[in-house]
């Protein structure tokens, strides 16, 4: 057992440095180095008063350590430390009671209700925010829950275990030895897997968050936007594209952080109908699904509206922003690439017929060339 949990360490040691010092994988490490410490100390047949004191102190520091590891996976903050303050209380209290002539149940009591209490919160915090149906999450609730039981149920016999009585239950110590071996042998390396295989499940759908979504206005990007709305464009539909007229004034007139936050702000305006994406420097799309090209031309309007009066605080008092918008059918019969073509042929009709208006395109016309524009006055 020894052995194995070394190994488990060694495992958590590694993935800690290739998760970018996950703090969930830290706890997990930690809680099977103090379980290497515990296993050490019941290995021989001889149990010193020093093995007595390691283990009362090791076991529910290991299954405290357990509980944060869990906690943290699943995004909960740290445990206050008041909390640890009274997890050190009862093992000292243990270790205090190991003086007195008690019967060893009760010295062992304090330290072990500890180690009993963080299983059983860890499993409340995998049953209230783990996944129905997740592999990883009903599979860990499984494991904690049968680790937690058997934790439980060794408290009377715990005693046993350090070569002393129990007046509760009589059992040969090898046996309950043998019997522990085989539950945990199966049981940690499924905990420390699992809990392992959520910290990359995790990390996994943060990267892709990250790559499908745009830094600067959170909104998803040109590539989530054709494979979303690319692959849904089933019954009738509509695509709106926006582009922010004379923006590059913007950036050379306050700032390009002026400019980005008039990004922001547009993003977050049309975002509200509909899935807006950015897909491009200062141009964006809207598919809008089961919307017809009349409404979605009433909603650009809308938007064309708003946006005038639109406050950016790092723009002039008397800045009104303006965008042209090209809108599209986008459905069962006209592919999201088509509509794409058709509303970015509307948007330039809209930018050469003067900008700060919204033009409709037409799915089956080719796309023309687009003019070198006059820019208009900004303000
Ligand atoms: P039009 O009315 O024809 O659309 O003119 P425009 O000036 O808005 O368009 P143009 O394509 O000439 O310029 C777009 C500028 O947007 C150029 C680029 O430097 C700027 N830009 C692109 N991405 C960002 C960004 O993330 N932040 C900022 N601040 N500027 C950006
Ligand atoms: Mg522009
Ligand atoms: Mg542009």
């Amino acid at each position: 057992m020894t052995a194995l949990v070394a190994g488990l360490c060694v495992v958590c040691a590694i993935a800690f440095a290739a998760l970018h010092r996950n703090s969930s994988v830290a706890w997990m490490a930690i809680a099977l180095a103090i379980g290497v410490l515990e296993s050490l100390a019941l290995k021989d047949g001889d149990i010193s008063r020093l093995d007595l004191w390691l283990t009362a102190a090791t076991v529910p520091m290991s299954y405290v350590c357990v509980g944060e590891s869990i906690r943290s996976a699943y995004g909960r903050t740290q445990s206050s430390w008041r909390c640890f303050t009274i997890c050190g209380a009862a093992v000292l209290a243990s270790l205090l009671l190991l003086l007195t002539p008690l019967p060893p149940v009760l010295q062992f009591l304090p330290a072990q209700l500890v180690g009993a209490a963080a299983l059983a919160r860890a499993v409340a915090v995998v049953r209230q925010d783990g996944r129905k149906g997740d592999f990883i999450d009903v599979g860990l609730a499984v494991t904690l829950s049968l680790v937690t039981a058997i934790y439980i149920v060794r408290v009377p016999v715990f005693p046993v275990l350090v070569g002393l009585e129990s007046p509760i239950v009589a059992i040969p110590r090898q046996t309950l030895q043998d019997m522990l071996i085989v539950a945990f042998a199966v049981l940690v390396p499924a905990v420390v897997f699992l809990t392992l295989g959520r910290v990359i499940s995790n990390a996994l759908q943060t990267y892709r968050l990250r790559a499908e979504h745009d830094f600067l206005t959170s909104l998803p990007n040109r590539r989530a936007f054709e494979s979303v709305a690319g692959h849904r464009t089933r019954g009738t539909g509509s695509l709106v594209v926006c582009d922010i007229d004379n923006f590059k004034r913007i950036n050379d007139g306050f700032g390009h952080s002026a400019g980005d936050a008039v990004i922001r702000a547009v993003a977050s305006l049309l975002e509200g109908r509909g899935m807006a994406a950015r897909i491009g420097g200062e141009e964006f799309a809207i598919w809008m699904p089961r919307t017809s090209v009349e409404d979605a031309r009433l909603h650009a309007e809308k938007l064309r509206h708003e946006l005038m009066s639109l406050k950016v605080i790092e723009l002039a008092d008397d800045y009104r922003i303006t965008a042209s918008f090209g809108v599209a059918p986008c459905g069962r019969d006209i592919p999201l690439s088509q509509a794409m073509i058709a509303a970015d042929r509307a948007l330039y009709e809209a930018k050469n017929s003067g900008r700060n208006r919204v033009c409709i395109g037409n799915a089956s016309r080719p796309a023309p060339r687009r003019e070198p524009l006059p820019e208009r006055a900004a303000a």
